[in-house]
């Protein structure tokens, strides 16, 4: 279960795009956007180090 680093709270709603991954915090007192920091995030750079 994600759990928002900032507030605690639980609700996340899942974001991705080109430049985001991550998950923002649905809590009405945070509505934080936390960046997932994975594994993934080394091969995209590898990708940029292509172009
Ligand atoms: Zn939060």
């Amino acid at each position: 279960m994600w759990i928002c680093p900032y507030c605690g709270g639980n609700h996340g709603l899942p974001f991705h795009d080109e430049q985001l991954d991550g998950v923002l915090c649905l809590s009405s007192d945070c509505g934080r956007f936390v960046e997932e920091d994975a594994v993934s995030d080394n091969t995209r750079d590898w990708d940029y180090m292509d172009l």
